[in-house]
């Protein structure tokens, strides 16, 4: 838990942005070695953005969103688009790096399984062959939510990691209908870096069983670290989407 004093007139938005910075995992991008064969260079341009919305500051001049809204030089609008470039090739990143994670401590996994759906039919993001906990495979379902959003600023500016715990909320609702075979949990990040505490329970989980299986106690650092260069790659792509594809910007 980290204490800060901040002035009665701090805006949420910094709020939550100073709350989530206070998280370890947030940073954890800024401790991984950058090696292009490991995964974990930043590219330049994602590098700035990164930092820029660490520190609040401007990432671009004001334009109109693809999707009709304004975009201010802060560039938050991207983040939590609807049109949202970033989201799927994130969504994506995450739920590869589960894989291929989970596969690594000897429990393969395969992702959108069929013959496991919620209510509504929707399939869940992955689950594992083998038993993972008490006799029963893991069960996943992985999102990223926008720290920044209007939406969810009540929360987050009161407490690091509020909407990633309540997006993770509503998955467990949607999943409760699983069977007991079924070890399901829900995996919520955000897009300035804090996890969800069922997401935390699933990656030190994860990370116990990686440093066991490859003997390296730096696996667990590893695995936080490229979560979060995925998180940084997603904002970048969200942000860059909200630019025109054309030569010219619709600048305000
Ligand atoms: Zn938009």
């Amino acid at each position: 838990m980290v204490y800060c004093y901040l002035s009665p007139s701090t805006t949420a938005t910094t709020r939550a942005r100073l709350f989530a910075a206070a998280e370890k995992e947030s940073g954890q991008w800024l401790h991984a070695y950058p090696s292009p064969p490991s995964g974990t260079y930043l590219e330049p341009d994602t590098l700035r953005l990164a930092v820029s919305l660490r520190l609040g500051v401007k990432v671009c001049t004001p334009h109109r969103c693809p999707c009709g809204t304004t975009v201010d030089e802060l560039g938050h609008h991207g983040l939590s688009c609807q049109l949202s470039a970033g989201r799927l090739s994130r969504h994506s990143a995450l739920n590869d790096i589960i894989r291929r994670s989970l596969a690594t401590v000897n429990a393969p996994a395969i992702l959108e399984p069929n013959g496991v759906s919620r209510d509504d039919g929707k399939r869940p993001d992955g689950m594992t062959l083998v038993p993972w906990k008490m006799g029963r495979v893991l069960v996943w379902d992985a999102t990223c939510v926008d720290t920044l959003a209007p939406s969810h600023l009540p929360r987050t500016s009161n407490r690091a990691g509020a909407a990633a715990e309540a997006a993770e909320i509503k998955k467990m609702t949607k999943y409760r209908g699983l069977g007991h075979q079924y070890h399901f949990r829900a995996v919520g990040v955000e897009t300035l870096g804090p996890w969800g505490p069922s997401a935390r329970e699933v990656f030190k989980e994860l990370s116990a069983k990686l440093k066991e299986t490859t003997g390296d106690q730096r696996a667990g650092s590893f695995l936080s670290q490229r979560i979060s260069i995925a998180i940084q790659r997603g904002n970048a792509a969200s942000i860059f989407g909200t630019m025109p594809r054309g030569p010219y910007l619709d600048v305000f």
